[in-house]
């Protein structure tokens, strides 16, 4: 297994975690059951992954066909995430660690020891996908080539470094993750296979017609219209499978703060684009934005979900896609 750790180290991350656990027992709320868990669920199998959303792609791949938990809680960011000894006492209930892998929740690698975990209990979604070769994943034969490599040389400049890990704000890499948590799972439980197939290609159907949908959404709004400003650089998969132009982020990251100079080209780039308005996202509350919207005119519009689930109807993979989508589609009108 590749485990690329991009952002953090283990000596740090470790670190961290020590120095955390002489506050063990003072986090009383990690222990508290996520929505998405199941309940009435087999109790012999469970699944815990480090996001909302992937504990609900893993509900879409698995059903009630094991227990699945969740470590970071809706509506909190996943990127500055720092986990605590109760979470590793948490995943050392896991029979099965779903993580995104490429720079996204590389925290979790550190819990593993700390919870008697290896590497062997851990199914990294995003392993062997990155910018480079992602379009071979999500597009499949149908994708022009060099077209592609054109994408990531882009995306590059833009400074993800390859690496962009929000694969699954495309519906076409959730679709991936949904399948590879259900391979994974049926072959670790082949008396389950045929019920988590079932469920998998229940939850696969459910993707693909959140996918057509949203084609059908934003095709109907003119290609040239069709332009966002967000928080953080989260929306590249998407904006992709859409034919939307990011114009700008106010962040590349969580936990940045960005220089005057890339604030003023920001405001430069919305002034050039025409936009009117800029999205924050659910987890972080944006100052940079309010200051751009303000210089601008541009109306800063509450809230996308990205690495987060939030509220019904966004408390489930389908739900804060359409609540995206719709809040998108009415900025272009
Ligand atoms: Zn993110």
């Amino acid at each position: 297994m590749r485990l690329g750790i991009k952002r953090s180290t283990w000596t740090t991350v470790g670190a961290a975690l020590s120095s955390l656990v002489l506050v063990a027992g003072c986090n009383g709320s990690a222990a508290s059951p996520s929505p998405s868990e199941s309940t009435g669920a087999a109790a012999d199998y469970t699944v815990i992954a480090t996001t909302s959303v992937f504990a609900d792609l893993a509900q879409l791949a698995l059903g009630d066909n094991v227990v699945i938990e969740t470590i970071v809680p809706a509506g909190v960011d996943v990127h500055t995430f720092e986990p605590s000894p109760a979470d590793a006492q948490k995943l050392a209930g896991a029979d099965l660690i779903v993580m995104n892998g490429l720079g996204l929740d590389e925290w979790a690698l550190s819990l593993l020891e700390a919870a008697g975990k290896s590497e062997e209990d851990v199914l990294e979604l995003a392993e062997g996908i990155d910018e480079s070769n992602a379009w071979v994943y999500l597009e499949g034969e149908e994708h022009d080539e060099e077209e592609g490599k054109e994408e990531a040389e882009e995306g590059e400049e833009h400074g993800h470094g390859g690496s962009d890990p929000h694969i699954w704000l495309d519906p076409k890499g959730a679709a991936i993750y949904v399948d590879r948590i259900a391979a994974r799972v049926a072959a670790e439980l082949p008396e389950r296979a045929a019920e988590i197939e079932s469920a998998r290609d229940a939850g696969l159907a459910e993707i693909a017609a959140l996918d057509e949908e949203l084609r059908v959404g934003f095709a109907a709004v003119e290609a040239s219209a069709r332009k966002i400003v967000t928080f953080h650089d989260a929306f590249g998969y998407f904006a992709r499978a859409y034919g939307i132009e990011i114009v700008g982020v106010a962040v590349e990251a969580p936990g940045q703060e960005p220089s005057a100079k890339e604030i003023a080209a920001l405001i430069d780039a919305i002034k050039a684009a025409g936009v009117t308005s800029v999205f924050s996202e659910a987890q972080f509350p944006s100052k940079v934005l309010d200051q751009v919207a303000a210089e601008t005119g541009a109306t800063v519009l509450e809230n996308l979900y990205s690495d987060a689930l939030g509220d019904a109807p966004a408390n489930s993979y389908l739900g804060a896609m359409r609540a995206n989508a719709s809040a998108i589609l009415a900025s272009f009108k």
